[in-house]
């Protein structure tokens, strides 16, 4: 067993925060629990200058679009042309995706991310050997390969057939473990219903994760309307898309009709509020998400997103929606794990659930509330104040 001495701080439930400055006891990768006394005859790690956090959980990033941060455009659609589209066909090639997959999980792991939800490569190959890095890293990894079939570059497209195959290998041999295969749709702009319903039947069949974007962008409303002639969350829900297990990210232009469809499904949703204020999309509405009882996450959207650290995200989640420190470190821990169905895995230092948390620095912590050391990361932190981070018990990385 090994105590960990530090100010522990967990988000049980919205707007609540448990702050003990005492030891976070862990055995096996498990944790046993969280302690004020000092824990005898047990190894002690002296974390006491520093705030230790559940891990943080990012459930909406692009692997592949690593190396485009940051590229300004005038809207969504250019932008994946112009951008996108070009660096994710150099992930066609298989050792391209698995060097660039070393680079992005050990971004995550300095950046205090624990848990992520991941858009992989548009090839079978690239993607299987970006998971096969992503295990390497010992981080909880839901990915899959990003299929698209429609008003894409031939060169990414992947027919409904092959899609088929590819799915079924990737969902056998990646069913569990800490990285298991997330059916990923680009979204209904790039995905052929055919292609929709296929993912949809394959993702229902296994209760595997299923991503995709929706209501994003006004101009990309529009299109999928003109596409299919009904409303964005009705095309997910014609191609059997909407269950349980269904993370949409953004959600920012939904309307009543549409919340209430997705809430009667289950699905849940991954907030990206500083990829909505890089691309101009628009603000979405945490209230409306509330008032229906949809669960909410929060999702970096890196490459539309530019920071990998989920701190600024945090920071941008209160510009878009004024909620305190504590309910956004909540989104960010417990909210996350539950948008992936793991609550009971991952989310809150309690015991019985994985060692999984953060070590941080604030500067004259010692003077401070919790609210005020959550409001110093949200509001300036980076990855700086991480100090190192442990998934399952494991040092995954430490500065
Ligand atoms: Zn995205």
């Amino acid at each position: 067993m090994v105590a960990y001495r530090a100010r522990i701080l967990n988000f049980p439930s919205v707007n609540r925060v448990e702050d003990v400055d005492g030891y976070l006891i862990v055995k096996n990768g498990t944790i046993k629990g969280v302690s004020v006394d000092k824990p005898v005859n047990e190894d002690i790690v002296d974390f006491s200058e520093f705030v230790v956090l559940p891990g943080f959980v990012d459930t909406h990033i692009h692997l592949p679009q690593l190396d485009v941060r940051g590229k300004w455009s005038c809207d969504l659609l250019s932008w994946l042309n112009d951008y996108i589209f070009p660096e994710e066909m150099k992930h066609l090639d298989p050792n391209y995706s698995a060097k660039k997959a070393r680079e992005f999980f050990e971004l995550l792991v300095k950046n205090g991310t624990t848990t992520a939800l991941v858009y992989g490569p548009p090839s079978e190959e690239s993607t299987d050997a970006a998971m096969q890095v992503a295990k390497e890293s010992g981080l909880r990894v839901f990915m899959g390969q990003t299929l698209m079939d429609t008003n894409v570059p031939d060169e990414l497209k992947t027919g409904v057939s092959e899609a088929k195959n590819a799915l079924k290998r990737g969902v056998e041999k990646w069913s569990r473990g800490m990285v298991q295969y997330a059916i990923t749709l680009r979204f209904a702009i790039s995905c052929s219903m055919d292609l929709m319903k296929l993912a949809a039947n394959i993702a229902r069949s296994v209760n595997a994760i299923i991503q995709t974007h929706i209501s994003e962008q006004k101009s990309e409303i529009e299109t999928v309307r003109r596409m299919y002639g009904m409303k964005y969350a009705s095309v997910y829900e014609h191609a059997g898309v909407l269950y349980p297990r269904t993370v949409l990210a953004h959600g920012v232009h939904l309307d009543n009709e549409e919340l209430l469809l997705i809430k009667s499904r289950g699905v849940k949703i991954s907030h990206c509020p500083s990829s909505n204020f890089f691309l101009h999309s628009g603000v979405m509405d945490m209230g409306a998400m509330d008032r229906y009882g949809i669960d909410v996450a929060l999702g970096s959207d890196v490459a539309a997103g530019p920071f990998i650290s989920m701190l600024p995200v945090l920071r941008d989640v209160y510009y878009a929606n004024f909620i305190s420190p504590i309910r956004a470190f909540y989104h960010l821990t417990l909210g996350g794990a539950k948008v992936l169905g793991i609550e009971n895995v991952t989310g809150t230092l309690t015991s019985g659930k994985s060692a999984d948390f953060t070590v941080l620095k604030v500067e004259s912590m010692e003077e401070m509330s919790a609210e005020e050391i959550l409001s110093n990361l949200m509001f300036l932190g980076d990855d700086r104040n991480v100090v190192a981070t442990y998934v399952r018990g494991k040092e995954v990385w430490h500065r």
